[in-house]
């Protein structure tokens, strides 16, 4: 035990604490500091995350005041991650933070998987070194100048952060306890700044504040799925993913990285394309697997307008129920039955009043307002692990079809697509659609996807190809560019200009224009999917269709025959309601309007006219179900 112990000043660092201890004692090695402290004099000096701090607390003056929460919540940077960390993995880390070594525990916490760039020195604010030394009589080493990305104080408004000589280990740890005091006669040099930092005197305040914010926070953590929840929240706000979850990938990769500019982004290590692994961004609004960087988060609320403090709060108010809401999951027993006594507000209204979120404990929630019908309004948030089950267990089953299964599963086709993509099931999954990046690729799928694009446009000349798939194209030109040259057409385009004119376009109008009927009987067949008869799909089935599109002017004919085939969205909607109704009737099954409206995907602009909601009424008819099968 020892007789002194000099009193943690608010924010000060723990290592800084040991180090003042070291200094008032005058001893000269940290050994003997380590052995009094910790009762051994093996343990590491660790600037973030440090250990054995039940040995610290054991080993201070009798009738001491402190716990060994209160050291790590108040004097460690752990209350900086902690937001971020699934609650075992938060458990795990105090625990170790508590009892173990110290070594190992940034890793527990995912901060040495990360590529954030953090401070190789100690740091300090030049105002606060003044400041202290008036109230204190000496400066300390702050826990929040040690923190990645700062480059302002954030509690002396414009004033740099420093770097001082004091150099960090990568893993935290420091070779001996070195006081605040015996480093600042140096200082005073250059400012810590980042490349384009200065550029961006928003973005420094908010740094500086929202990780002053985090390390002063005690909030209980609202966990990671809320996180996700409610960055999706902001990314519908912001059209960069639709009411179903669904992410617009490309845009909010363009739109993220636009923002913040690539180049800084590297420079903090935060770069997101650079690994050809799906952006973490992307990672990070999707299903998190394991913990991002707090500074990453700080980014992304930033990137949204949002605050941490509206990201960490605790717990949305519930809307006021006044009855129980039905369970939506098609796939469980319970379909239809009122379970639901809870809903948590949103930000948003809408015609229909308040909007909340309902979500039953099967897993599966909707959002809705409180004023409208939940079969008709709702929009799926998440489908739940026994909705995913039933979904993986359908597409293991060959007699099974696409639309079979949707049906069961209450959802479209596309939606089924999209979550056997997701979860990647083998079956049903999307191919890669030329222009968007195969997420999580290997340089196989790169290369792949790029042969691909080629087999799908073979008149494509060089150009016109890389506008097709612009990211696969940079992905292969930075990492696999000889490959790449040796897998393109060659630089002259394969249709030169005198050839076509050499086309005996009357002839070939004729030609085009005497298919189209086949063509639309044809596209009329696929009912998986079902096809809309579009001017491109009928392009599309001629051939060439980039290149006839262009040529579009020397195709009166044809032109002028598929504009009297094409389909609008009600005629599309209506045929729709008819297929999704016969493949009921087929199982022996009349559908409500409302299920009918669901399964064949009509939008709910369209389903509010009376021409479908008509037609859904005839078809949901039970006579007319009979007339079917009598046929
Ligand atoms: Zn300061
Ligand atoms: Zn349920």
């Amino acid at each position: 035990m020892i007789t002194v112990f000099p009193d943690p000043y608010p924010d000060e660092l723990l290592y800084s604490v040991c180090a003042r201890y070291q200094e008032r004692m005058m001893w000269g090695n940290q050994k003997t500091t380590l052995e009094d402290l910790f009762g051994s004099n093996t343990v590491v000096a660790v600037v973030d995350l440090p250990g054995h701090v039940d040995a610290l607390i054991s080993h201070l003056p009798a009738g001491h005041r402190y716990s060994s929460d209160e050291i790590i919540d108040r004097h460690t940077l752990l209350p900086y991650f902690s937001p971020f960390l699934a609650a075992s993995q938060l458990e795990g880390v105090r625990l170790a933070m508590r009892r173990g070594s110290g070594s190992g525990i940034s890793g527990r916490a995912g901060i040495m998987a990360s590529t954030v760039k953090t401070p190789q020195v100690l740091q300090y604010c030049p105002q606060c070194v003044e400041a202290d030394r008036t109230a204190y009589g000496e400066a300390y080493w702050h826990r929040v100048h040690q923190l990645p990305g700062l480059t302002v104080c954030p509690h002396h408004s414009g004033t740099s952060i420093y770097p001082s000589q004091v150099a960090i280990h990568s893993s935290g740890r420091r070779q001996g306890f070195d006081i605040l005091e015996a480093t600042t006669p140096e200082a005073y040099k250059e400012p810590v700044l980042y490349p384009g930092a200065n550029a961006q005197p928003d973005l420094n305040t908010f740094v500086a504040h929202q990780s002053w914010g985090l390390l002063s926070q005690s909030r209980v953590a609202v966990g990671l799925d809320a996180l996700r929840q409610r960055y999706m929240e902001q990314l519908q706000n912001r059209d960069l993913a639709n009411t179903n979850g669904r992410i617009r990938a490309r845009e909010f990769v363009q739109q993220f990285e636009q923002f913040y500019g690539r180049d800084w982004l590297r420079a903090m290590g935060c770069g997101l394309t650079e690994d050809g692994e799906q952006a973490w961004v992307l990672r990070m609004v999707r299903h998190p697997k394991g913990s991002q960087h707090p500074f990453k988060h700080l980014l992304l609320t930033h990137f949204l307008g949002m605050t941490m403090d509206a990201l960490l709060e605790p717990k949305r108010p519930s809307l006021r129920l006044n009855r129980l809401w039905p369970c939506l999951n098609r796939v469980a027993v319970h379909y239809g039955q009122p379970l639901i006594s809870e809903a948590q507000t949103q930000l948003r209204q809408t015609s229909g009043g308040k909007v909340g979120v309902f979500t039953c404990s099967c897993g599966f929630s909707y959002r809705c307002a409180i004023g409208e019908d939940p079969y008709l309004e709702a929009k799926v948030v998440q489908f739940g692990p026994i909705w995913e089950a039933k979904l993986k267990k359908l597409s293991e089953d060959a007699t099974v079809s696409l639309r079979g299964a949707a049906r069961i599963l209450g959802v479209d086709p596309a939606t089924v697509k999209y979550h056997a993509t997701r979860l990647q099931l083998g079956r049903w999954q999307r191919p890669l659609s030329p222009g968007k990046t195969p997420q999580q690729g290997s340089i196989e799928d790169y290369r792949q996807h790029w042969l691909d694009v080629q087999a799908q446009y073979p008149e494509m000349g060089r150009t016109a190809l890389r506008q097709m798939a612009p990211a696969v194209w940079s992905w292969l030109y930075c990492h696999d560019r000889e490959w790449l040259m040796a897998h393109q057409p060659s630089a002259a385009p394969t249709l030169r200009p005198e050839r076509i004119s050499r086309v005996d376009w009357t002839q070939r109008d004729r030609d085009c224009a005497a298919q189209v009927p086949a063509i639309v009987t044809r596209l009329k067949q696929q009912e998986d999917p079902i096809v809309r008869v579009t001017a491109k799909a009928i392009f599309r089935e001629l051939g060439h269709s980039s290149w006839l599109e262009r040529h579009h002017d020397k195709l009166p004919l044809t032109i002028q025959t598929i504009a009297e085939v094409v389909e609008d969205r009600i005629a599309f909607a209506l045929r729709r309601l008819d297929i999704v109704a016969t493949d009921f009737w087929r199982t022996g099954r009349t559908p409500n309007p409302w299920e009918l409206l669901r399964s064949a995907g009509i939008r709910t602009d369209l389903a509010r006219l009376s021409e479908i909601q008509n037609t859904a009424a005839r078809l949901c008819d039970p006579v007319v179900a009979i007339t079917y099968a009598d046929s």
